[in-house]
């Protein structure tokens, strides 16, 4: 007993929780059904108002009994419960989306064609077909059923087009990146979207001229809508642009997730939580939406390489950004770029400024200050003030 105790121990030391929302439309789903949904979720949305203007004592004590008159199962109506309770601040829900627990609905695989069933209106259980493209979406299902991953809520949601949605929690352990000193350099280019530096030299390249071209057509578009004062537009083309940069974010991670795995390498980003406020950009780059740095989410980007990294057991570490585009990848002074083009005045040595930042984060010893080796002040150490200087510098 104690050695199978401290077996467990060890193996959770050396996991953690990988989780995903799958997001997989109904397969031909027939109009009774999907009018049942709709009428369902508004009698939902109706019910957890009806709850909202309850007192909040009499709020917490609800229980499912109480809805006994309702048509929808009781599983579902626990969730509806919840939420109500939980958002305090909401005065009134638009719409409130069906939910229900892992214990409430169950997966089945006949053939290739995966299907869920659930109860969701009281004492009839029905098993619907799921739509599954993606070889990704279906590895996770496969590790449902068996019994490597764990089922978490299904949300029923309706997309604007009317098409309806199984929106699925699954949750996996996996185990920890193995620790590495071999490291791919990832840079946030100015130039490129991406720039990869990779453990043996070469350092790669993501195009950037599509992404740039999207940026902009939909930066004019929104201009003129804005100027028009069509608002909805407006929000119909932020959310149709959102999708195409998601895509495109999807694909760029993935590639970066498999080329650090067939370098045998672990991930370097840098840590841009307070790059914002610090990097200073030239106006007339804010102003063109195709260069603009802070419009492209990469903040997206690396949420995407993280977890994808993490079920492929790759390794991530994240590293000061300040000082990875200005030094000399050859000998840490301060350089200056322009455009593409980086250039150490002290060491003569010339490179693609993207290539030179991603070969920083790669090499990064820990070093968060720079060393202003080019103009050392009246033949001083040349490192900046309050800096403790190295006995052998
Ligand atoms: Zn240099």
């Amino acid at each position: 007993m104690i050695l199978q105790f401290h077996v467990r121990c060890f193996i959770l030391a050396y996991m953690s929780i990988a989780t995903k929302i799958l997001k997989l439309p109904f397969l031909r789903l027939n109009r009774a059904k999907a009018d049942e949904f709709s009428r369902l979720q508004v009698l939902n949305t109706q019910t957890a108002n009806a709850i909202l203007v309850m007192p909040k004592a009499q709020r917490r004590l609800l229980t499912t009994k109480a809805f006994a008159h309702v048509e929808i199962g009781s599983a579902w109506m626990n969730q509806t419960i919840r939420h109500a309770n939980a958002r305090t601040t909401v005065q009134r829900f638009q719409a409130l989306p069906l939910e229900t627990g892992h214990q409430n609905w169950t997966l089945h695989k006949v053939g290739e064609t995966y299907s869920m069933a659930f109860g969701l209106r009281r004492g009839i259980k029905k098993r619907l077909p799921l739509a599954v493209h993606q070889a990704s979406h279906q590895q996770w299902l496969d590790a449902i059923l068996e019994g490597r991953a764990s089922p978490g809520t299904v949300k029923l949601w309706c997309s604007r087009k009317g098409l309806w949605y199984a929106c699925l929690a699954v949750s996996m352990e996996v185990p920890d990146a193995e620790p590495t000193g071999r490291w791919m350099g990832i840079d946030r280019g100015q130039n490129v979207p991406l720039a990869a530096a990779t453990p043996d030299g070469p350092v790669l390249f993501w195009k950037a001229k599509r992404l740039r071209h999207i940026r902009r057509v939909y930066a004019g578009r929104r201009q003129q809508l804005q100027a028009a004062g069509k608002h909805h537009a407006v929000q119909k083309l932020d959310r149709h642009e959102g999708r195409i940069i998601t895509h495109i974010n999807h694909g760029l991670s993935k590639d970066v997730v498999a080329l650090a795995q067939r370098c045998g390498a672990g991930i370097r980003l840098e840590d841009l939580s307070d790059i914002r406020a610090h990097a200073k950009q030239r106006q007339t780059t804010t102003n063109d939406a195709g260069q603009n740095r802070d419009a492209w989410p990469f903040f997206q980007l690396e949420q995407f390489i993280i977890y994808k990294a993490q079920l492929a057991g790759v390794a991530v570490e994240k590293v000061p950004a300040a000082y990875t585009s200005k030094s000399c990848h050859h000998c840490g002074a301060l350089g200056t770029r322009k455009k593409h083009a980086f250039a150490c005045r002290r060491c003569d040595y010339h490179a693609h400024a993207d290539a030179n930042a991603a070969q920083n984060i790669r090499d990064w010893h820990g070093l968060c200050c720079p060393l202003v080796l080019e103009a050392p002040a009246d033949g001083a150490h040349g490192l900046p003030p309050n800096t403790v200087r190295d006995s052998a510098a």
